[in-house]
């Protein structure tokens, strides 16, 4: 919304018709102008690094002249410890009511507010679209996480399902409004989340993988922009979190299991009331006494500083055309396929 308006002014000076106006305008607001590519949100995560650094120092982004890309380095301090967070998890600080609150000064909520000066800020965002770059030690394949479930949005992920082989889609948007993640500074944002690889090291085949879902997200764009997408069919599967299991703990609120070894790399499988999901630490399995779900980020090495084991997850299938969950009966129907 910067340069263009010089032409516009141009226009009016020399009084032209109402709808030449019209037509000369620049693109409208809903098009993508400047996309924010992330790493380093959580400082181990050396993928997300290593690409925004990748692309930075090759200038690939000039591979994408139609709009402004730029690249952050979130934090830049938990990146030189190689530690996810100094004081507290930055992904966890942007929401709209923290941003604000002058209380929160720890090491992350003062360079929140910071990063959402320099890309935002939420709600008036200077970037159009946020992509960041994230990776797991689960097996969680091309994680595309969605915070907002919109057409470009659920366009989108339906675009990468439908161009990469390991693309699940999963969602946020039932556990809040205001969302606390860095990609909610701007109206459209995602989430890139590759696994399973360690935390503070590189894996070829997830470096890749990241690569290549961040070009076709790229390339989205500008499909997109141009009004050209292809056709992506009649629904979208996506997996919606509900809960999260903890694990469980002795009388001195010490881990006293590990997550079950038949779950260990199987992201997105079903469990049900009987499944075994813990073995304790005599070797006794510990049995799921929930309702039907699908389980992911198994054994989660960033969430051990809460003892989450697990999170839950169900299919939820979004029309394309409407936008909205199709009725929960058809879905459960089809997943029982
Ligand atoms: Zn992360």
């Amino acid at each position: 919304m910067s340069e263009g308006n010089m032409s516009y002014g141009k226009l009016s000076e020399t009084k032209l018709p109402e709808n030449k106006l019209t037509e000369t305008k620049r693109p409208s607001a809903e098009k993508v102008g400047a996309v924010a590519v992330v790493g380093g949100t959580h400082g181990n995560e050396l993928t997300g690094i290593f690409t925004v650094k990748h692309w930075q120092k090759n200038q690939l982004f000039l591979q994408y002249p139609e709009f402004q890309i730029e690249f952050l380095l979130a934090n830049q301090a938990a990146i030189k410890d190689n530690k996810r967070y100094l004081e507290h998890d930055l992904n966890r600080c942007f929401k709209q009511s923290d941003l604000q609150d002058s209380d929160k000064k720890n090491r992350e909520q003062v360079l929140a507010k910071q990063i959402n000066q320099q890309l935002g800020p939420k709600g008036d965002s200077r970037v159009d679209f946020i992509v960041d770059l994230h990776t797991s030690t689960a097996k969680m394949q091309t994680n595309i996480v969605l915070i907002t479930m919109d057409e470009f949005h659920l366009k989108l992920a339906a675009y990468l399902k439908s161009e990469l082989p390991d693309v699940v889609i999963t969602s946020e948007t039932q556990l809040m409004d205001d969302h606390h993640f860095l990609c909610s500074i701007a109206p459209k944002g995602i989430v890139i989340e590759v696994g399973p690889t360690p935390q503070g090291s590189l894996d070829g085949i997830i470096f890749e993988k990241t690569n290549l879902a961040l070009r076709k997200t790229l390339e989205f764009v500008n499909l997109y922009n141009q009004g050209t997408l292809p056709e992506l069919g009649e629904e979208l599967e996506v997996m919606s979190y509900f809960s999260k299991l903890y694990f469980p703990t002795d009388s001195a609120e010490e881990i006293c299991a590990t997550v079950h070894p038949e779950l260990i790399g199987n992201d997105y499988s079903k469990i049900s009331a009987g499944t075994p999901i813990f073995k304790d630490f005599f070797g006794e399995d510990i049995l799921y006494e929930g309702a039907d779900a699908h389980v992911a980020f198994v054994n989660e090495a960033a969430y051990y500083d809460q003892k989450i084991a697990m999170c839950l997850c169900n299919p939820l299938s979004y029309s394309l055309t409407t936008l909205q969950p199709l009725d929960s009966e058809k879905s459960s129907a089809k997943n029982e396929h």
